[in-house]
């Protein structure tokens, strides 16, 4: 389960001394590679600039076809505001003014409610390919240089610049940049990290229930693993973990199967589920990277930490991470961009936020994904203590909201 070892997969980093930079159009001051939801965000964050901007994204077009459901957080939604991708979401995105918590097989529940929170929802939960559609307009509206197709296949540095060696078109190409930063979700590029196995997988579809979901969000803990149901349009994405070894079993269950399984896990709180969409799966690992990964190199978004999506924490980190970074960026004096000094500022900007989303999941995981006794009761007391006592349900909820450092 807990299982940490260095990635066996290196990032290609050449050593130093290496890299002349290339003129005129194959250099440019930034080079973002991947220009998933993270990236984009980070182009458009830098609109209006006085850089010149790469991306280099692998995907023949900027669009994604992926099942999962995204729970952006209301502090995201500010991000998404400033750099203007939020009216296009906000008209697809499903509100959440509720969050029920609660475990199976035992006492202990616990309500946050927007209006208690003052905030106008708690959250909004989207799909992955309207966020991703959503970015990549204002990617393209940003004014930077965006390759499609284009597979990075190692990256060098010195101090002096970076170098990205990609592929395009069947040509071998390269670029120069004073900053690269990676924003390719971690798995092409891995790089140096610690990865933790959870040893489960989450099994992802829509769902319809007989009762209509009045904008309302489930956690559900159980022994097997978290659970979680987010309203989206009229019915519920559902992010049902389970342990690696009954993964093969719940996908190979017919519709009516798989929705009495859930039942039996969920319980009647919305009433029977009665339909099912086609599952997904997706192995669940966390992934931590050192932000700094050479000189000239960061990394944000999922390519400097994956998580477990049991809070819905991951992008809404990311989005954070590109948008510190394109303050830091923007605060900069030209010559500094890149440099020793900048990447150590970037790192120590954004390492409380990081270091504490990613402790405040992990610990949910391993807290709640186990049928302890005295860990049960010790839940379920935490629980309903949050639930009585509005400061600390509010201490959460601002948690859930803006970051494990809001208070
Ligand atoms: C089941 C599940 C549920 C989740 N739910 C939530 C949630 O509710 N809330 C939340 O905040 N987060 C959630 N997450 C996490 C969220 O999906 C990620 O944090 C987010 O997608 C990270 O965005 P990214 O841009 O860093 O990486 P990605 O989304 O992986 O995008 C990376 C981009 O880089 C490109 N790329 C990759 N390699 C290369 C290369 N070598 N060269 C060029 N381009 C490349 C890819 O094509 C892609 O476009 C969930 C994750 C999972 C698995």
């Amino acid at each position: 389960m807990t299982d940490r070892a260095l990635s066996p997969n290196p990032l290609p980093l050449a050593g130093e001394g290496d890299v002349v930079p290339l003129r005129g159009d194959a250099h440019y001051d930034i080079a973002i590679v991947g220009g998933g939801p993270v990236g984009a965000a980070l182009a458009a964050a830098l609109a209006g600039s006085e850089y010149r901007v790469a991306v280099l994204e692998a995907r023949d077009v900027l669009a994604a076809q992926d099942p999962r459901a995204i729970a952006l957080s209301q502090g995201a939604r500010l991000i998404l505001e400033r750099i203007g991708a939020w009216p296009a979401l906000a008209e697809q995105a499903t509100p959440i003014s509720t969050i029920h918590v609660s475990q199976r097989g035992s006492f202990g529940r616990a309500e946050l409610l927007a209006s208690e929170m003052g905030v106008p929802a708690l959250g909004y939960v989207t799909r992955y390919g309207d966020l991703y559609a959503a970015l990549a307009a204002q990617l393209q509206q940003s004014g930077a240089t965006v390759s499609t197709g284009a597979q990075v296949t190692a990256i060098r540095s010195t101090s002096g610049y970076g170098a990205v060696e990609f592929h395009r078109g069947g040509v071998e190409q390269l670029l120069t940049a004073d900053l690269v930063v990676l924003a390719d979700g971690g798995k092409s590029l891995p790089g140096r990290q610690q990865v933790k196995d959870y040893g489960q997988t989450a099994i992802l579809c829509t769902v319809t229930t007989a009762q209509p979901h009045g904008s309302r969000a489930y956690e559900r803990f159980t022994p097997e693993g978290p659970m979680a149901l987010l309203p989206l349009g009229e019915a519920y994405a559902l992010v049902w973990t389970v342990p690696n070894a009954q993964a093969e079993a719940v996908l190979g269950l017919d519709d009516a199967a798989f929705l009495a399984r859930l039942h039996g896990r969920f319980g009647d709180r919305q009433g029977r589920f009665l339909t099912a969409s086609k599952r997904a799966a997706f192995p669940l690992r966390m992934i931590t990277s050192e932000p700094v990964q050479g000189p000239r190199i960061l990394r944000i978004g999922n390519a400097a930490q994956t998580l477990h999506p049991v809070a819905g924490q991951g992008f809404n980190l990311g989005l954070r991470d590109a948008w510190q970074l394109g303050q830091l960026i923007w605060e900069a004096d030209k010559p500094a961009l890149g440099s020793a000094e900048f990447c150590t500022r970037y790192r120590d900007r954004r390492g409380p936020d990081v270091s504490g989303g990613m402790r405040m999941t992990d610990l949910m995981v391993e807290l709640f994904s186990n049928d302890n006794f005295v860990l049960r009761h010790g839940r379920g007391v935490g629980l309903a203590l949050m639930d009585a006592l509005p400061p600390l349900k509010k201490a959460f909820a601002r948690k859930m909201m803006f970051g494990a450092q809001a208070w």
